[in-house]
């Protein structure tokens, strides 16, 4: 059986799809592990994306801290693993 970790990217992967919903740059965005309580950098989280949507899982317990999948006309996003999703601001 393949190890679920040899599928991984890390969270930049995600990065692309995700600037279509927020109009910042998501690399910078930090986010907050709802079951472990760990905030780090998006770009260290787990990206799995070979599904028919993506995964994103905390780099520290492996929860999942969101979800999103791209229909035809919409970006579903589900972020109920994460307790906050922290951007930069702009000055
Ligand atoms: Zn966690």
């Amino acid at each position: 059986m393949q190890d679920p970790d040899d599928l991984a990217l890390d969270g930049n992967a995600v990065a692309g799809s995700l600037a279509e919903v927020f109009a910042v740059d998501v690399t910078s965005v930090r986010v907050t592990c709802n079951h472990c309580g760990a905030t780090n950098p998006l770009a260290e989280a787990k990206a799995y994306v070979r599904g028919p949507g993506s995964v994103l899982r905390c780099a520290g317990c492996t929860s999942v801290v969101g979800r999103f999948a791209k229909a035809r006309d919409a970006v579903w996003l589900d972020l109920r693993g994460s307790a906050a999703w922290q951007f930069r601001a702009t000055p």
